[in-house]
């Protein structure tokens, strides 16, 4: 192995790395090999505790700091990551499998950008202040929750850490954050560059576990937010859980998100968004618009030329930088989308390009293109997380939205049309959180991001996440005697 991916210790904890062999064993495998390559313990009872015992302790200096103060921490650990952008990177390759081309420029370049973002906007969180008669006048507080505990999927590990950790750590929060146990190895360093940058100890800490300890943290009476990115099950008994405490909620949970192509579309551009929508991540990705709705008059000139570009993607070695689609993250992943391209076939749709497993060590599969896929059938109802097209007919606009919208799922929508007011229109219609344009799957960190519906409560990025990560505290000030009825 020519990069040393053991971390020094299983846990971060009030700034520094801290080990418990007695947890439970994790192994963390490089997806594109199968291999081994770091093994990591999940945190006891006393581990969870010791990580929220200096969470809580490490708020009150923390909150009590300026904004600037805080932000300038934040900004300076984004500089230290994008500076090691290229081991980063390669860390990500290894805990994910996604290929380096994808890895520099989407991971640890977009925790930097949250960091930054969220540092640049600490100095200006303030409350407001709000006359009224008689000379009295109200004031406002923005205040942080207390603790905050993130739990993450396994496709994105750098990101989520970040983009939990820096509006959290802007409002004056501290966090606990737990990251999947498929993918443990990322988040240790987001907790390292921070310390680095001059977080105080105890601000940012990382633990690992399977679910039971994401369980653990969520129940804590310590916690005031639990901010999950996980699937809708998880995010149904995360949820629940919280609100028994009346814990604040963040929950960016799963999609099966629609994809429209009106007949004016420009194909290739139409094409492109749908590989993004699709393939990109090796098709881990919630907001992947995996139901393609094409319009019947453009049907086959789309599927023809899909299955040619397809054929010029490049299956293989993640750490080489021509590679453009790497393995499934773990066995689990791939025999789960295995499982959808045989129920697909079963079912009667048309398989048009794809859908083997490779015949190598690791986890991988073909991009798989399906089309015929009508409305009932499990893959175009379901989830499923993996490189499976599913190209759906349509005739009419008005057919189109009732069963693009048709769905519990709301998390994103796109559509791809040359006329603008249709454009407009149809955005208006669906009920998702992210639409997009005449593009797909772009998350900069200035846009709200997050799902309606089944797909999640509140927003990540932007403004809108700083609402999810503070309070505010309503001071009433009177200039006047106070009065009373008797
Ligand atoms: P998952 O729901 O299996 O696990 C997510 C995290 O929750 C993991 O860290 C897991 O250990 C933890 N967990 C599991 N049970 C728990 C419990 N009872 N209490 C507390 N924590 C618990 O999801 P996954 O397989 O890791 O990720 C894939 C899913 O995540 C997909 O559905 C995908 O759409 C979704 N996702 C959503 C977004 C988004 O921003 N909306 C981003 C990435 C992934």
């Amino acid at each position: 192995m020519p990069y040393d991916t053991q971390p020094i210790a299983s846990h971060f904890i009030d700034g520094e790395y801290v080990e418990d062999t007695a947890g439970d064993v994790i192994e963390v495998i490089y997806p594109a090999t199968g291999e081994v390559i770091a093994k990591v313990h999940a945190a006891t009872p006393a581990i969870v505790d010791r990580a929220l015992a200096s969470a809580k302790v490490a708020h009150a200096e923390w909150a009590a700091m300026s904004g600037t103060e805080r932000g300038r921490i934040l900004r300076r650990a984004a500089d230290i990551m994008r500076e090691r952008n290229h081991d980063l990177s390669i860390l990500e390759t290894y805990d994910t499998g996604k290929p380096m081309s994808e890895t520099t420029i989407a991971d640890a370049t977009s925790g930097a950008d949250a960091l930054e973002y969220f540092g640049g906007l600490a100095g200006a969180l303030t409350g407001e202040h709000i006359p009224l008669a008689g000379g009295d006048f109200v004031y406002t507080r923005r205040e942080s929750l207390g603790v905050c505990v993130g739990i993450g999927a396994w496709n994105y590990p750098t990101q989520i850490a970040c983009w939990k950790g820096a509006p959290a750590l802007a409002c004056g929060n501290t966090m606990v954050f737990k990251p999947s146990e498929v993918t443990p190895l990322c988040a240790l360093k987001v907790a390292e560059i921070l310390v680095e940058a001059g977080a105080p100890k105890g601000v940012y800490n990382v633990i690992q576990g399977m679910g039971a300890v994401g369980a653990s943290l969520v129940t804590d009476p310590r916690v005031a937010k639990v901010s999950l990115t996980g699937s809708v099950p998880t995010g149904k008994k995360v949820y629940a859980a919280a609100a028994a405490e009346m814990k604040h909620v963040t929950m960016e949970l799963g999609g099966k998100s629609p994809l429209i192509v009106f007949d004016d579309a420009d194909i290739e551009s139409a094409v492109s968004g749908a590989i993004n929508a699709n393939f990109y991540s090796t098709g881990q990705v919630c907001s992947n618009g995996t139901r393609v709705f094409v319009q019947k008059g453009i049907k086959e000139k789309f599927l023809s030329r899909m299955a040619e570009r397809m054929g010029d993607a490049v299956i293989g070695d993640p750490m080489d930088m021509e590679t453009t689609i790497g393995p499934m993250a773990s066995d689990r992943q791939l025999q789960i989308v295995e499982g959808y391209i045989a129920k697909g076939i079963e079912e009667g749709a048309r398989l048009v390009k794809g859908g083997k497993r490779l015949d190598k060590d690791g986890y991988w599969i073909e991009p798989t293109l399906f089309a015929d896929v009508t409305d009932d059938m499990t893959i175009a109802r379901e989830e499923i997380f993996g490189p499976v097209l599913s190209v759906l007919d349509f005739e009419t606009e008005g057919d189109v939205m009732t069963r693009a919208n048709a769905t519990d799922f709301g998390l994103a929508a796109g559509v791809f049309t040359a006329d603008l007011t249709r454009a407009h229109r149809v955005v208006a219609g669906f009920e998702a959180g992210t639409c997009y344009i005449n593009t797909y799957n772009l998350a900069p960190v200035e846009a709200p991001f997050g799902g309606s519906k089944a797909s999640g409560v509140g927003r990540e990025n932007s403004k809108e996440a700083i609402n999810h990560y503070s309070e505010v505290k309503t001071v009433y000030v009177s200039m006047n005697p106070c009065e009373a009825p008797f």
